[in-house]
């Protein structure tokens, strides 16, 4: 789905051409996909992280140095011709400094949002989308009120710092309310209650948005968690109605939009059975959910963010094949070496697309690759999945 381009501009739109370096705060997967699609177009790269041989410094110069290490992020700015990062946890100060130093069109505003699910909540409530019912919670009566008010089970988050399900408590009963408080309060971060959603589907759209104005979105993923990780996205999302997809691509456009935002926008949501659709999180960045697109897409999630920071046109969004992408994790590499040579098993008319992020140490629950799998109907993939021995442990 495209919107027109709204004429509105985003601190000038500086337009960056081929041969131009960008420079990537961050040198983890993220950064190496988008490194590996800017060069086919012929950009450079130049990452910090403070690894050496970092997935992302593997495919590009690197600055081995701390994320909040203003020095080096100086040196970085001035290697790179524009500035992007591939987290959103990016330290308020070399954010400042790189702002009045360098050209980062993505600006600071949206990862000042993002980095606080209270500040996010509102700005999605701001943008005329929903979110699941939530309370700021500043004491532990304020909790035992919000849970009385609310029913269980429901979830208490740290505003900041969670990921993967961390800082997180579903309270199942009030007597809970202690120990959830105690636990959370430890972050030193405010916490928010939410209602639980009896969701029937957990959902993603990636949307980029130009300087210009211009935005496109990629089709709607379905996305199933395995202890709070992605495991799998599933493209075409399956037995849901088109009118819903179209509206869950919308509220990710209304959202890019108000935000003004530039790159690319993940926007993770709820469907329950009655079709309501709740926005859960962003992520201003190219997402896990978003690997799908890099065969299965006319344009990557990655080309799309080198073209949207570059106030380059955005290339087409259409799927060219139904695709599920399975994740691989630490403990899935060893039985993945094993199937690799013979690929036995793989059913007639699925094509295996592997991915590896070139990660030294494959520690369990580490996202070290992925495999994109090319399908005619996704069930067959999803069965393969299921039965396969790398996905076993
Ligand atoms: P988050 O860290 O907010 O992405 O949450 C991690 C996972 O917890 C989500 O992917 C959901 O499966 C579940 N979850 C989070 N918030 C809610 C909620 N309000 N209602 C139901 N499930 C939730």
């Amino acid at each position: 789905m495209s919107g027109q381009p709204s004429g509105r501009t985003n601190r000038g739109g500086r337009r960056l051409l081929p041969g131009s370096t960008i420079g990537v705060l961050g040198g983890g997967q993220l950064g190496r996909m988008l490194a590996l699609a800017g060069r086919n177009m012929g950009f450079r790269f130049v990452t910090l992280d403070p690894t050496p041989d970092a997935p992302c410094g593997q495919v590009a110069e690197q600055i081995v140095a701390a994320y909040d290490d203003a020095e080096a992020a100086r040196r970085l700015a001035e290697k790179a011709d524009v500035i992007t990062y591939e987290f959103e946890n990016v330290d308020a100060g070399v954010a400042q400094m790189l702002m009045s130093e360098s050209y980062v069109p993505q600006g600071s505003r949206l990862l000042h949002t993002t980095q606080h699910r209270l500040r996010e909540k509102r700005a999605i409530e701001a943008a005329g989308v929903q979110v699941a019912p939530y309370r700021e919670i500043a004491s532990v009566d304020e909790l035992r009120e919000a849970v009385a008010a609310f029913g269980t089970p429901c979830v208490l988050k740290t505003a900041t710092g969670g990921y993967d399900g961390k800082g997180q408590w579903v309270i199942r009963s009030v007597d809970e309310v202690p120990e959830a408080y105690a636990t959370l309060s430890k972050a030193k971060t405010e916490l928010v209650l939410e209602q639980f959603i009896r969701f029937e589907k957990e959902l993603s759209v990636i949307v980029a948005r130009s300087p210009q104005g211009e935005t496109k979105s990629f089709p709607p993923a379905e996305n199933i968690h395995v202890h709070n990780i992605l495991h799998l996205s599933i493209v075409p999302v399956r037995a849901t109605d088109e009118q819903t997809l179209k509206r869950a691509e919308q509220m990710a456009i209304q959202i890019a939009e108000s935000l003004e935002m530039v790159g690319l926008l993940a926007v993770e949501m709820f469907l329950t059975a009655d079709g309501e659709l709740f926005v859960n999180e962003l992520a201003p960045r190219p997402h896990n959910s978003g690997h799908y697109t890099m065969e299965a897409c006319t344009t990557s999630q990655f080309e799309q963010h080198v073209r949207a920071i570059c106030n380059l046109p955005l290339g087409p969004t259409e799927l060219l094949t139904p695709v599920v992408m399975v994740n691989l994790l630490g403990e899935h590499i060893e039985p993945l070496m094993e199937w690799l040579p013979e690929q036995r098993g793989l059913p007639e008319g699925v094509t295996a697309k592997l991915h590896l992020y070139g990660k030294h140490e494959a520690k369990v629950k580490r996202k070290m690759g992925h495999i994109n799998l090319l399908t005619p109907d996704v069930e067959r993939a999803i069965r393969w999945v299921s039965e396969s021995p790398i996905w076993k442990s």
